[in-house]
């Protein structure tokens, strides 16, 4: 099983990849990454940004890392992206994604995912079961365009990662599995990536916040899976020095049981900015010595 580490571990601390190429491979014994685009905001002017992108290639190959894909981290995401109510924002978040590809592909990384978008909350706080139909209209037909333009960058796989959010899409399997249905004439794959703490996220789910029922239902359609330590309380992304429901060995078996084993999993963890940075290196070691004899 492809194991590797998100780079949101290093955000605002390992955030060349001269310093963190050595860590990951040094001292996590890992050589696989999936790049956060918290490290790298893909609006810098093209010279910036593609310098950076040759760091990256250039700084993961002298440590023997492959670089697997580009997530969109929590800075742009925090902007509702594709669903903000403002057509313009959503435009912007459309060229925003555009020049994350082309960074990935620049990179070496021809992969992109991460969440889409987040509707605005409503004025009295209730919460409904779906998006509007016109938004999810508007959405599809931005996906679809970001497909023809992800294709022309050089992208091989897109991914949407499900959120525990009923303003975002998809949050539940069925709508995951209508949002692919519809995504059959895009020219690049979209394929899913499932969250350990998200899946598992009970306030929303209830009794069904297990992982088996997304990797048994959306199966083949996975294509990278995000671990972290969670208490299904919230979406902690805790690293694996801290208790919680997240069994290793029990992760792993069911990955492969799914069919997954040749699926990559990166171990997806946030830490506070003011934590000090040599307890976030020993935690993020021990998390990685702790999984890799079941994910390596
Ligand atoms: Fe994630
Ligand atoms: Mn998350």
């Amino acid at each position: 099983m492809p194991f590797g580490v998100n780079l949101s571990f290093a955000v605002k601390r390992w955030v060349t990849p001269e310093l963190w190429a050595p860590l990951v491979r040094g001292r996590f014994g890992v050589d696989l990454v999936q790049f956060s685009l918290d490290l790298a905001d893909p609006m810098w002017p093209d010279t910036l940004l593609l310098a950076h992108a040759r760091r990256v290639r250039e700084a993961a190959a002298a440590e023997g890392i492959s670089v697997h894909s580009a997530f969109i981290g929590l800075a742009h995401y925090t902007y509702n992206q594709l669903l903000h109510p403002d057509p313009d924002v959503r435009d912007y978040a459309e060229r925003w994604l555009v020049r994350a590809y082309r960074f990935a592909v620049a990179a070496g990384a021809p992969r992109v995912g991460g969440p889409l978008g987040a509707i605005a909350a409503r004025s009295d706080g209730s919460e409904g079961e779906a998006i509007p139909e016109r938004d999810y209209a508007d959405l599809l037909r931005r996906l679809l365009r970001l497909a023809e333009a992800a294709r022309a960058e050089g992208i091989v796989d897109l991914y949407i990662e499900p959120t525990p959010l009923r303003r975002e899409w998809p949050w539940t399997i069925a709508q995951a599995e209508r949002l692919l249905a519809d995504l059959v004439p895009s020219p690049v794959p979209w394929r899913w990536c499932i969250d350990w703490g998200h899946a598992t996220f009970a306030p929303l789910y209830g009794a069904q916040a297990q992982m088996a029922p997304w990797l048994e239902r959306l199966g083949a359609g996975i294509g990278v899976l995000h671990l972290q330590q969670t208490d299904g309380m919230l979406d902690r992304h805790w690293d694996f020095t801290q208790d919680g429901i997240v069994d290793a060995a029990a992760a792993a078996a069911l990955h492969r049981n799914a069919g997954l084993a040749g699926v990559p999993v990166f171990l997806e963890v946030f830490y506070p900015f003011e934590r000090a940075d040599a307890a976030v290196l020993d935690a993020m070691v021990r998390s990685c010595t702790a999984l890799r004899p079941h994910f390596g």
